[in-house]
């Protein structure tokens, strides 16, 4: 069987400004249709990296391919593509319609096609009945929508959206974040998002790739990324994980992990012998429950406590000086000062590579 045509390539990229290298070999493969985000703290190079697909910038290096055609040197208006910025890029002297109407400008559908298509893309957005609307009188959250019905109005075959949410205030940020969502449901455009919020990267995608400084270190499902992250800049790139040395061992035959003299079986078994990281989320450690098979059980002091509510989170101090925060259900108080056990299941415990030198 064949592959499906990935919608979009990037080939061993390189994009230099100065000292900044916003892309430093990144290859890439996006899937058709996919709602896919490139997810880096900022100056990670997510902005440059979606400007080089759009054609806005060319790679010093590489080849961007869309839809298996080089396009690396193809103006913009040449590739199918739309395009949603952080500031809403709609025209001021034009009402809602005029705006959406816009993006239809290059084709030639005559008037009543035109009307039609824009009625259908409102209702694609949510503003059936702005259509008269002055956009000054419009909400963030309403002119976003305008942007996103006006990249659509020619099909574009592929969405390009960067940090379009970031201005919106937390609530309409996430009634957005469905609205985003819903409306990539209905077109069956190819999405690529670029954010550096990882709650908003979980939430939307069905791919994330995290990038950080030019490169892509990880691209998977929001799950596996979350629970599985393959390197210490993506475990500690997502609130409340711990990264944790350890020591790796050979115990009959089979690979061990051992954490302040306490040792578990570890897969895969052949990791190899010697120090290295792992990763464990703050909700997979429990404190003070009766020990289980395969479990880390560990002593550590409470350094702090923070309680939010539904939960507390603890900072913990182990024997070898090593930190952890763990995150439990706030109807147990353990106290700042006090000794306490701490217990990690071996299938909580992700083993990661190094990250990469830069
Ligand atoms: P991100 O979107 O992840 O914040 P950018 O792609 O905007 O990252 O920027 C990556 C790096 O490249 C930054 O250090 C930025 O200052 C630099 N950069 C981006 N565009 C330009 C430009 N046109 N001229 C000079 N430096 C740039």
């Amino acid at each position: 069987m064949t592959m499906a045509q990935p919608a979009v390539q990037l080939e061993n990229l390189f994009k230099r400004y100065g000292a900044a290298i916003p892309a430093n070999g990144l290859s890439l493969e996006i899937e058709k249709e996919a709602f896919f985000t490139m997810l880096g703290p900022s100056g990670s190079g997510k902005s440059t990296i979606l400007r080089m697909i759009a054609g806005l910038e060319t790679p010093d290096q590489g080849v961007v391919r869309i839809e298996g055609r080089d396009m690396t040197q193809t103006p913009p208006w040449d590739r199918n593509l739309g395009m949603v910025f952080q500031n809403y890029a709609v025209f001021p002297h034009l009402d809602v319609a005029g705006n959406v109407a816009y993006g239809l400008r290059r084709f030639k559908h005559g008037k009543d096609a035109n009307a039609q298509r824009v009625e259908e893309l409102l209702s694609l957005v949510g503003l059936t009945g702005f259509e008269t609307r002055n956009v000054n009188q419009l909400s963030g959250g309403e002119l976003q929508r305008v942007a996103i019905a006006r990249a659509l109005a020619p099909s574009p075959s592929i969405l390009l959206l960067d940090e379009p949410l970031s201005a919106l205030d937390e609530r309409i940020r996430r009634e957005m974040q469905q609205e985003l969502r819903k409306i990539h449901a209905r077109t069956g455009t190819t999405f690529i998002y670029v954010t550096h919020d990882q709650e908003e990267a979980l939430n939307m995608s069905d791919r994330i790739a995290v990038l950080n400084a030019g490169r892509c270190v990880q691209c998977d499902t929001p799950r596996k990324i979350f629970n599985r992250p393959l390197t210490p800049f993506v475990a500690d790139f997502f609130r409340g994980c711990n990264v944790v040395r350890a020591q790796f061992n050979q115990q009959d035959g089979r690979g061990h992990l051992s954490l302040n003299g306490q040792t578990v079986p570890i897969d895969p078994a052949d990791r190899g012998v010697g120090s290295g990281h792992v990763a464990i989320r703050g909700e997979n450690i429990r404190l003070h429950l009766t020990a289980r098979e395969n479990c880390l059980r560990l002593s550590a002091k409470v350094e702090n406590v923070s309680y939010r509510g539904q939960y507390c989170c603890y900072l913990l101090r182990l024997a070898d000086q090593q930190s952890v925060n763990a995150t439990v259900a706030a109807d147990k108080e353990f106290e700042v000062g006090s000794d306490i056990e701490i217990e990690i299941s071996a299938d909580d415990i992700v083993i990661l590579e190094a990250d990469k030198a830069m």
